[in-house]
């Protein structure tokens, strides 16, 4: 047996214990495996091991990786996107986890609108107000998703935060919480017109937590792969 598929035992395992104490069934939590940085041969036996949603923080990156791994796999941009990249990838990603401002927005409905798509996307939101972190201040959120809700061909489908990083993962707890209860008052206020299906939310420090909390989507690199070499 390989490193990735004893690694994703053990994560599989996590997810159940994790999912089973906030009441749900661990095939209701989807792994995202995050690849960046990873190499071609490595996402392939992830692939082969069943984990088909891929994570990628880059656009450039993901558009190589896009063209090289020809399986049917669903490719997540999950970090940051300037506006000038929309077009890039607008046709090639299944979601798009880091939407953060009306302009980001925008010009996502207006690329998926030239290829006559509509695209599912999720607010990413800074819960934590880290100066390092890209999303929108929570207080931020309500004009935001009203705003997104005029846009015709984009989905929203929920919300995705990078919590701060911290030794004892327990201290984010408090952090997904609050996502959780954010989550939950857009679709109360918006019943008609939106479902909130997706909580993205817990990496591979604080997945678990994450998932007791509520999240339905975790983005794991590190617990899969190992540690990355950053050049
Ligand atoms: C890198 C990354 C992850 C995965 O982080 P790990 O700690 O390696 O699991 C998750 N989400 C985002 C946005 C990332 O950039």
């Amino acid at each position: 047996m390989n490193t990735i598929s004893e690694n994703l035992k053990v994560i599989n395992a996590n997810i159940k214990k994790a999912a089973s104490k906030s009441g749900r069934k661990p095939e209701d939590i989807t792994i995202l495996g995050v690849t960046k940085t990873i190499d071609i041969e490595r996402i392939k036996q992830l692939i082969s091991l069943g984990i088909i949603n891929l994570g990628e923080n880059k656009v450039q990156e993901l558009l190589q990786k896009y063209d090289v791994i020809n399986s049917d796999v669903n490719w997540h941009l999950i970090g940051h996107l300037q506006t000038n990249k929309v077009k890039y990838i607008v046709d090639k990603v299944k979601m798009i986890h880091s939407v953060d401002s009306i302009k980001l927005a925008e010009e996502i409905n207006k690329r998926a609108k030239q290829n006559n798509l509509t695209v599912d996307i999720l607010i990413e939101v800074n819960i934590a107000q880290e100066a390092s972190k890209h999303g929108i201040n929570a207080d931020e959120l309500p004009l935001l998703v009203e705003k997104i809700l005029k846009l015709d061909n984009i989905n929203l489908k929920g919300l995705m935060t990078v919590a701060p990083f911290v030794e004892n993962p327990q201290n984010n707890r408090i952090y997904f919480k609050k996502m959780r209860n954010l989550f939950v008052d857009i679709q109360e206020e918006n019943k008609d017109n939106i479902t909130m299906e997706f909580l993205s939310m817990g990496m591979t420090n604080d997945y678990e937590v994450a998932i007791e909390e509520g999240a339905n989507i975790v983005r794991i690199g590190t617990g899969i792969f190992g540690a990355r070499n950053y050049t």
